[in-house]
């Protein structure tokens, strides 16, 4: 429960830092494109459409190891970008990097050759508040904990109002959930959220997330005991999120990966190989023989339901 709470102050901090970075989104914003998009879903965090959102160029990335110069090398000279609309899947085995990748765009570390670009700004460049409120990061551990429903979606950025609240839950396919609950929003969730499936609370981490409006969404997918109803589910959320912001997702289940716009298959700190899934069914053998298998990614780490999944 402690960890729990520091997580929670971490967010939170994270959260109000978000509500001072309204200069730069103005100014990122107006970069964004005119009303040549038709029927185009209002975006969520506005990034200009004709670039792609996520950039990487040339990123080399070791971890340092205490004060010793001593160090591994995770990422050797990885490029690829990523389109402002879409799902954008990553794929590869344990230990490739993908999970470092992702702590690089959210600049939890620098790049030490590269760069990692934002709408073509390099993310160096920009204010840190910037960057975590553009993009937003469902961790494969992400827990739902104590407390109501309400407050699970809101910590992190607890001035959202009910509208922006009844939205994030409407996309993250929760609403006829919640419904069903007797004190809907309001109902008390136990430990690490019981009352809820391990497929609803993933979801829940995808809608606090949504709250925070990023441009770009990056979900490391939990593969554990997910039954097809839940799989279904999520592939429906990721393909509505998807039409309004970047969705990048590290990639467990044959179902995401073959819904992707693009696939990155990644091995020992490169990218291997790009394109979609029946391209890559033909002309890449590790992807083949992922997609095979099954085990798209390393073993999820989701804790299993500790409680009986209500309907
Ligand atoms: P993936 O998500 O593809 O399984 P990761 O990005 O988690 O891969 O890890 C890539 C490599 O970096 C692995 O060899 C892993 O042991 C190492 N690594 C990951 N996180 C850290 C860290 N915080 N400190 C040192 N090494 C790390
Ligand atoms: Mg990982």
């Amino acid at each position: 429960p402690l960890v729990m709470f520091f997580m929670g102050v971490g967010q939170f901090v994270q959260g109000r830092a978000a509500i001072h970075r309204v200069d730069e989104l103005a100014r990122l914003a107006q970069e964004s494109d005119g009303p040549e998009g038709v029927a185009d879903p209002a975006p969520l965090g506005r990034l200009a459409r004709h670039r792609p959102a996520v950039e990487f160029h040339d990123v080399r990335f070791a971890y340092r190891r205490g004060k010793q110069a001593e160090k591994t090398q995770v990422l050797n000279g990885v490029s690829f970008s990523v389109p402002a609309r879409g799902l954008t899947a990553v794929v590869g085995p344990s230990g490739a990097g993908k999970t470092t990748m992702f702590q690089l765009i959210e600049r939890f570390y620098s790049v030490d050759r590269g760069s990692v670009r934002l709408s073509g700004h390099d993310i160096e460049a920009l204010p840190l508040d910037t960057v975590r409120g553009l993009v937003g990061y469902v961790q494969q551990d992400s827990a739902a904990m104590r407390g109501t429903i309400r407050e699970n979606l809101t910590y992190a950025n607890p001035h959202a109002g009910d509208d922006a609240v009844r939205e994030a839950v409407a996309m993250a396919g929760l609403t006829s959930v919640i419904a069903h609950l007797p004190r809907g929003l309001d109902t008390e969730l136990g430990d690490q959220g019981s009352g809820l499936s391990g497929g609803q609370r993933q979801r829940l981490c995808i809608a606090r997330t949504l709250l925070q409006q990023p441009a770009v969404m990056l979900l490391d997918e939990a593969t554990s005991n997910l039954d097809s109803d839940s799989e279904r589910d999520f592939r429906d959320v990721v393909r509505r999120i998807s039409r309004r912001c970047a969705v990048i997702a590290i990639a467990h289940r044959i179902s995401t990966v073959i819904d992707a716009d693009k696939i990155v298959v990644m091995e020992g700190g490169r990218v291997r190989a790009t394109g979609v899934h029946h391209d890559l069914m033909e002309r890449d053998e590790l992807y083949r023989r992922l997609a095979g298998s099954q085990l798209l990614a390393e073993p999820g780490l989701m804790p299993p339901p500790t409680a009986p999944a209500t309907a």
